[in-house]
C-alpha cells in the first residue's frame, strides 16, 4: 500500500506561492515512483494572513501544522506590511510557528553546484568541485532568548545587557541531531565555539565530546568561532558538518551562505524533539519580482528533499531531487538570478516542469 504523508503547505506571500507550487511538483513526480501519497493541506501565514484574519499566524494554522507529518514554507513578509506593530507583523508568524514547533536545531547547508562555480566570489581553485558544508545552529536559546537588561546609571549612562545562557541538555539535544546528521554524510563534525573565553562555550565543548563517546564513528574537532569566519574564505572544504549555538551560528551560516553566491538556491530545516520538522528556503519573500514568473525554486525543491531526508528517511528520493536540479544545470537552464552567458534563461514554472522530469 502507498505510503501516506501529510504536509501543511505555508505560501506566504510574495514569490512564495510560485516557488512552493514547484517545489509540490517535484515532490508529486517523486511520490509516483516512490509509491508515495503526498497529502497537502494548504493554510495562512504572514501577510496573507493578517489580509484575510488579522493575524499572522491563525490558530487553524498551528492546528493543521501540528497535525501534519511536516511543514513546507515559501516565505513571508513585503512592504505592504512593514508599518504594522512588531508583534503583528508577518514575521511574528514566523518565529511563533518555530516556538510551536519547538524547532531548536536549524540545519543550513551550503551547497555550490559546480556548475554554478562561477557565481561564487571565491577562486576556482578554491572550490574545485563544488562545495557542501551543514551548518547545525541551536535555533532557541543563548544570546537571542537569555535574561536582557537596560538600566540608567547614577551618572545619566545607559548600560544594557544580554545573557549567553545554556544547559547541559538544551546542548545534549543538538549535538545528538548534529552527529545524526554527521553519520548520514562524511562522519566529520565541527564543534564551533568561543571555549577559550566564554564558561557557555566551555559547557558546550565539554558536553560535545560526552556525546562523541556515543558516535565513535563520528570524527569530532572543535574550532573558535573567529578562526571559523577566517577558514571559511580561506579553505571552506575542510568543513562537513558543523554545530554551534545560536549567534555564531546565524553569523557563519550567512558567512557560508554567500560562499555559493546565489540566494535563490539555498534550502533549510528546522527540526526538534517531535517528529514535525519545518523547511523552508533561506532567502525572504523578494517582493521585488513576485508575480513575474522570474523567480528561483530550487532553494524551496532542495527544502523538499530535505524534507524528504531528514523527515522522511527517504534519503534514495532527497537524492535523485538533487540529482534532478544538477542535470537542469548541466542541460543549460538558468532562472535569472543565475544566468551565466550562454545559457538558456527560463522561468519560474519552467524550471520547475524540467527539474520533476528529470525525476
Ligand atoms: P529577499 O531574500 O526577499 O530578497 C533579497 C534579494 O534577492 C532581492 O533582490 C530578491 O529579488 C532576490 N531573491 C530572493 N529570493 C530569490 C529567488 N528565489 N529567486 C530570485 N531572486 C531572489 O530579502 P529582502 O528583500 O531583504 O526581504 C523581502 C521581504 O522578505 C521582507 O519583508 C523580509 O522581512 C522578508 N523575509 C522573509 C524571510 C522568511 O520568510 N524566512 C526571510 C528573509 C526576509
Amino acid at each position: 500500500m502507498a505510503r501516506n504523508i501529510k504536509i501543511a503547505v505555508m505560501p506566504g506571500d510574495g514569490i512564495g506561492p510560485e516557488i512552493v507550487n514547484q517545489a509540490i511538483k517535484v515532490l508529486n513526480a517523486i511520490g509516483k515512483k516512490y509509491d508515495t501519497n503526498f497529502e497537502y493541506k494548504e493554510v495562512l501565514m504572514g501577510g496573507a494572513a493578517i489580509d484575510a484574519t488579522g493575524t499572522p499566524l491563525p490558530k487553524e494554522t498551528v492546528d493543521a501544522c501540528l497535525e501534519s507529518d511536516a511543514v513546507l514554507l515559501g516565505a513571508v513578509g513585503g512592504p505592504k506590511w512593514d508599518n504594522l506593530p512588531g508583534n503583528q507583523r508577518p514575521e511574528a508568524g514566523l518565529l511563533g510557528i518555530r516556538k510551536e514547533l519547538g524547532v531548536f536545531a536549524n540545519l543550513r547547508p551550503a551547497v555550490l553546484f559546480p556548475q554554478l562555480k562561477s557565481a561564487s566570489n571565491l577562486k576556482p581553485e578554491v572550490l574545485g568541485d563544488g562545495l557542501d558544508i551543514m551548518i547545525v545552529r541551536e535555533l532557541i536559546g543563548g544570546l537571542y532568548f537569555g535574561e536582557k537588561k537596560r538600566v540608567t546609571l547614577e551618572n545619566g549612562e545607559e548600560k544594557a545587557w544580554d545573557t549567553m545562557v545554556y544547559q547541559t541538555s538544551e546542548i545534549e539535544r543538538i549535538a545528538r541531531v548534529s552527529f545524526d546528521i554527521a553519520r548520514k554524510r562524511n562522519k566529520k563534525l565541527t564543534l564551533v565555539d568561543k571555549s577559550n573565553v566564554l564558561e557557555s562555550s566551555r559547557l558546550w565543548k565539554e558536553v560535545v565530546y560526552k556525546i562523541a563517546e556515543e558516535y565513535t564513528d563520528v570524527e569530532l574537532n572543535q574550532m573558535y568561532v573567529d578562526n571559523v569566519a577566517m577558514q571559511l574564505i580561506r579553505w571552506p572544504k575542510q568543513f562537513d558538518v558543523m554545530v554551534t549555538e545560536n549567534t555564531f551560528g546565524d553569523i557563519i551560516s550567512d558567512e557560508a551562505s554567500m560562499l555559493t553566491g546565489s540566494l535563490g538556491n539555498l534550502p533549510s530545516a528546522s527540526l526538534g524533539d517531535g517528529k514535525i520538522g519545518l523547511y523552508e528556503p533561506i532567502h525572504g519573500s523578494a517582493p521585488d519580482i513576485a508575480g513575474q514568473d522570474i523567480a528561483n525554486p530550487i532553494g524551496t525543491i532542495m527544502s523538499a528533499a530535505m524534507m524528504l531526508r531528514y523527515s522522511f528517511d527517504m534519503d534514495d528520493a532527497a537524492d535523485e531531487i538533487e540529482s534532478a536540479i544538477s542535470k537542469v544545470l548541466d542541460k543549460g537552464y538558468r532562472t535569472a538570478d543565475i544566468m551565466q552567458e550562454g545559457m538558456t534563461k527560463v522561468g519560474c514554472e519552467k524550471i520547475g516542469d524540467l527539474i520533476a522530469s528529470e525525476i
